[in-house]
């Protein structure tokens, strides 16, 4: 299905031109227009899902298999020195467009790119709550 006004489901058809690194008929790849370092790319598929909840398991499954193909040419091309694969739901979270999209992201000594984690220190009592709450959802 296609979302009238998505930009990236316009991407995926063609509608509008973006820099391909590579197509078939489930998924494109192609450059971020604001790319944060040499090669970020972004992995779409041509469905559209706002996000990973709504994502189809199959079109799941297939889009890291393709993730890590791209990711190890790149690695090998580009002689990046580390790779980020990034994913963000919700705006809250980062995301901005509102398609499904995995961020290819080649890292580079000096590259300046900053994905930061507020690290604190996980207490007891909160893990156990974390695992309860959760596993009664799995
Ligand atoms: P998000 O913040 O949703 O995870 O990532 C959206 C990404 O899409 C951003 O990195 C942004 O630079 C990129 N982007 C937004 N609009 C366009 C566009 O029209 N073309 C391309 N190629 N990238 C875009
Ligand atoms: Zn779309």
């Amino acid at each position: 299905m296609k979302e009238e006004n998505c930009i990236f489901c316009k991407i995926a058809s063609g509608e509008i031109p973006s820099y391909t690194l590579y197509e078939d008929n489930l998924f494109k790849v192609f450059l971020d227009l604001s790319p944060t370092s040499f090669g970020h790319a972004l992995l779409i598929p041509k469905e559209h899902y706002a996000n990973l909840f709504e994502l189809d398991d199959d079109i799941a499954s297939k889009a890291l298999i393709l993730a890590k193909k791209v990711a190890t040419a790149m690695k090998a091309s580009l002689q990046c020195d580390g790779f980020n694969l990034l994913q963000n739901n919700g705006e809250i979270a980062g995301q901005t467009m509102f398609h499904f999209h995995i961020h290819l992201i080649p890292r580079y000594k000096d590259d300046n790119t900053k994905i930061i984690f507020d690290h604190k220190s996980l207490k007891e009592e909160d893990a156990k709550t974390i695992l309860d709450t959760i596993k009664k959802c799995l």
